[in-house]
């Protein structure tokens, strides 16, 4: 079938603890809580799940690595720029992104309203559709920190093309 074919895939996780304040940034969206997660960037854990997975698809280093959290040129600064710029150095390698999994875990806020909005986000800064991207949003159950709601996690797989 034309278009279904996949090169490359990929791997992200990602975790940050939450602290005091608002709004917590998931998938590239603001989402109201009285949390938000604790970072030197944004602190978006899905989107940075998903720039690892791109990058180890492509065999570039990971987000650490091309971002370092020791720069001040991060501090604060919006993921979505950075999977912006991940993007166009996989396209200089010849890299399209095929499709996007996502699991989110968060026990709260309840994640289900916001999971569409996340998937149009991630696939405009993607340049694919809507329908190459899936969000699963889970709860940890009240176990470890997560489930205690002291964090936010990720995991990401992505298939890459080579155009
Ligand atoms: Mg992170």
């Amino acid at each position: 079938m034309p278009g279904a074919r996949i090169d490359r895939i990929g791997i992200g996780t990602d975790s940050h603890r939450l602290e005091v304040g608002s709004p917590l940034r998931l998938g590239g969206i603001d989402i109201p809580f009285d949390r938000r997660s604790a970072g030197h960037s944004d602190g978006d854990v899905v989107l940075h799940a998903v720039i690892d997975a791109i990058c180890g698809a492509a065999g570039l280093p990971d987000i650490g690595e091309q971002f370092p959290d020791t720069d001040p040129k991060f501090k604060g600064y919006d993921s979505r720029d950075l999977l912006r710029q991940v993007v166009e150095r996989i396209t200089g390698l010849g890299y399209t992104v095929a499709n996007v999994d996502v699991v989110v875990q968060a026990e709260r806020p309840r994640l289900s309203p916001f999971k569409a909005p996340m998937r149009e986000c991630i696939a405009g800064l993607l340049g694919i559709s809507a329908n190459a991207i899936g969000i699963k949003a889970k709860t940890n159950e009240g176990l470890d920190a997560i489930g205690r709601g002291e964090a936010v996690a990720c995991i990401a797989v992505v298939g890459l093309r080579k155009t």
